[in-house]
């Protein structure tokens, strides 16, 4: 077989991300050349683990996966230190952002026969799925590492999308245009969204599968089946520990958000009349109000100066405030194609993958 210039920098397989690490952070995708694109030119290379060159401009981030990172290097990247950071008690969210057809979402789920039961073991199988595989795992580990304890875990998992600024349940898409509520005990939440128990696979790809089959694509004059909506699939974990010797109970709980962005090409309005007009203004404001708080995150990361942050001018920022200079980890998978076709949005993707590097958290053990 060919040898890779350069393997992707991985993380050991539980490896975890040090508490005092509360940047974001952020892994370059690049996805392989289409049939059409292969005769064209193609303009990424990776010149090191971390950093690519397009046009003869350099770019650095965490990591970069070349046309050949497979699913499994992603996972290793992105998703084992999550499970970890996760069982340590830390909010911990990855959101895909990049073009339509820049592979966002072949890396949060895989194609979608990989999710089938069969096919659970597939190559293809993508980050959603390959972390969950892992949670379990590590809670049996865990629960047999510290049997002197009676530690038992609850995992709930709720799905849903952001669509025209609307919320829709994907566990029961007739419960649309939910809101946003917030107190002191539990944050930000969405009123009556489905939360279901999961404890194996089979749980999780029955809920992953009938959410994504719940999922809206639109089409426009310019590009078919575009991914139009962002879709957030939340896992709240909680474990309850009581030591036998001396009755002293604690109790965990942290939440993992899976987010695929919508589209993040700009939205051109020819074409788009009516609702579609409606709507490219409205997936715009969730998508540059996130761009907004990247900016405005990045500085007052870089300044430390107190600024206003306007998390609830969208549905989708609001939401997610917590991933977003917030008590969580962070990591941003941002996919390109490898295209002279997308150049520009590519640029437009490593900079704001480039601001979004900026960005500090403050990641706390939620633990009692
Ligand atoms: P997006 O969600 O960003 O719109 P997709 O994930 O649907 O993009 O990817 C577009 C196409 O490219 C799909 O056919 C997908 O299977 C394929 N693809 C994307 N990334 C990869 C990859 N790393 N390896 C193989 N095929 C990929």
């Amino acid at each position: 077989p060919l040898k890779r210039k350069f393997a992707i920098e991985s993380v050991p397989e539980n490896g975890v991300l040090g508490s005092s690490d509360s940047g974001v952070k952020v892994i370059l995708r690049v996805r392989p050349p289409s049939k059409d694109e292969e005769e064209g030119e193609l303009i990424i290379q990776k010149t090191a683990t971390d950093s690519l060159s397009i046009l003869g401009q350099t770019f650095t981030f965490d990591s970069v996966g070349d046309t050949e990172s497979t699913q499994l290097e992603i996972f290793q990247l992105v998703g084992a230190p999550l499970v970890e950071n996760c069982l340590a008690g830390f909010n911990s969210s990855v959101f895909a952002y990049g073009q339509t057809g820049s592979g966002k979402t072949y890396t949060m789920w895989g194609p979608a026969n990989a999710l089938l039961e069969e096919n659970l073991s597939s190559d293809q199988q993508g980050l959603t799925p390959r972390v969950f595989e892992r949670l379990f795992a590590r809670i049996n580990e865990e629960q047999i590492n510290h049997a002197d304890t009676q530690l038992t875990y609850q995992c709930r998992c709720s799905f849903l999308e952001i669509y025209n600024e609307q919320i829709t349940d994907l566990l029961d898409p007739s419960q649309r245009n939910l809101q946003l509520r917030e107190d002191v005990k539990s944050g930000v939440y969405v009123e009556n969204l489905t939360e279901e128990c999961v404890s194996t696979m089979k749980d999780v790809t029955q809920l992953l599968t009938k959410g994504l089959s719940n999922r809206r694509t639109g089409s426009t004059s310019i590009n078919a089946e575009s991914s139009r909506s962002h879709s957030v699939f939340t896992c709240v974990v909680e474990s309850r520990c009581k030591r036998a010797a001396d009755g002293l109970s604690s109790f965990k709980t942290s939440r993992i958000n899976l987010v695929d962005l919508a589209g993040s090409e700009r939205q051109k309005l020819t074409g788009a009349a009516g609702e579609r007009l409606k709507e490219a203004g409205n997936i715009n404001r969730s998508l540059s109000q996130l761009g907004n708080l990247i900016n405005i995150l990045a500085e007052v990361s870089q300044t430390g100066k107190q600024r206003h942050i306007p998390y609830r001018d969208s549905r989708l920022t609001f939401l997610l405030q917590e991933s977003l200079g917030g008590n969580a980890k962070l990591a941003m998978v941002c996919a390109v194609s490898p295209a002279q076709s997308c150049k520009s949005e590519t640029l437009s993707t490593l900079r704001f993958a480039q601001r979004a590097k900026a960005i500090k958290n403050k990641a706390i053990v939620n633990e009692v």
